[in-house]
């Protein structure tokens, strides 16, 4: 590939972030909904806030498993496929599994549609909303909302937050 120098360079695209919302990041990683495809966290412990105490999950390791739960012998067969389902890891391999020099659990980065726009933020409007409802002030706001200035990049919005759709 041709440098910036002159010189011609030997490269190797690697693969560093993977933008996806989260059905497209469990298929990609072959996990079973609604478990997490970062870490081994169990379902009983969604919302607890502290994810850093879940292990991260092996995905070589369940290569191997699988593997096992295929190729192995009766025991090795029933002890793989209990492994894999305790850790609701899908019947087939997943994209990133095998691929060098990708770390499938530091690949996934947020989709800014979805999880951005769509998840936070309508959350975090809705509670504003509400709160402005309750405190009789939601006409003040949508008036504002109407009446931002123009910035570079900005799309201003014509009408009361209350009558936007998407
Ligand atoms: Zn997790």
């Amino acid at each position: 590939m041709p440098c910036a120098d002159g010189r011609m360079q030997q490269c190797y695209p690697v693969i560093c972030a993977w933008m996806a919302d989260y059905f497209e990041n469990i298929h990609l990683h072959s996990i079973k909904q609604p478990h997490c495809p970062v870490c081994e966290a169990p379902k009983s412990s969604f919302g607890e806030g502290n994810s850093s105490s879940w292990q991260l999950r092996a995905y070589q390791l369940y290569f191997q498993k699988m593997i096992l739960a295929t190729q192995g012998d009766e025991m090795e067969r029933r002890e793989a496929r209990q492994y894999l389902e305790d850790r609701a890891v899908g019947t087939s391999e997943g994209v990133f599994w095998n691929m060098k020099r990708i770390s499938p659990t530091s690949i996934i980065v947020p989709e800014i549609l979805h999880t951005v726009y769509l998840g936070m933020l309508k959350h975090l409007m809705h509670w504003v909303t509400s709160f402005l409802e309750h405190h009789s002030r939601i006409d003040k706001f949508n008036h504002l909302w109407a009446m931002m200035p123009p910035y570079p990049g900005f799309a201003r919005f014509n009408k009361p937050y209350s009558r936007v759709t998407q």
